[in-house]
């Protein structure tokens, strides 16, 4: 993990619940499960640090994962970065 990350943030992140698996927040292994972020931008939804997620990972060019309640293309067209593969995941 970046040592430059603010943490004091992510203490309130609706992540951090140990209820929550971590692993939904990023995609699977079989290419073109469409879906697969809907549980993770539903907690997201939840979450009162979104901003500061979001902020974070378009400063830090995280183009993998679900951060702020968004993917890597929809972070990219809000300023992030530009994810490396080609196919656009669903937006929804
Ligand atoms: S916005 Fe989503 S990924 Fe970011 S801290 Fe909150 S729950 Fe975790």
């Amino acid at each position: 993990m970046n040592q430059s990350w603010d943490e004091t943030w992510q203490r309130l992140a609706a992540c951090a619940d140990p209820r929550v698996d971590p692993n939904i927040f990023f995609p699977p292994a079989e290419a073109g499960r469409r879906g697969w972020d809907k549980p993770a931008k539903e907690i997201c939804r939840t979450c009162m640090v979104i901003e500061p997620c979001f902020r974070m990972a378009v400063r830090e060019g995280i183009t993998e994962g679900i951060w702020g309640g968004l993917g890597g293309w929809e972070r990219h067209r809000r300023g992030g970065p530009r994810p490396l593969h080609r196919r656009r995941p669903s937006t929804t």
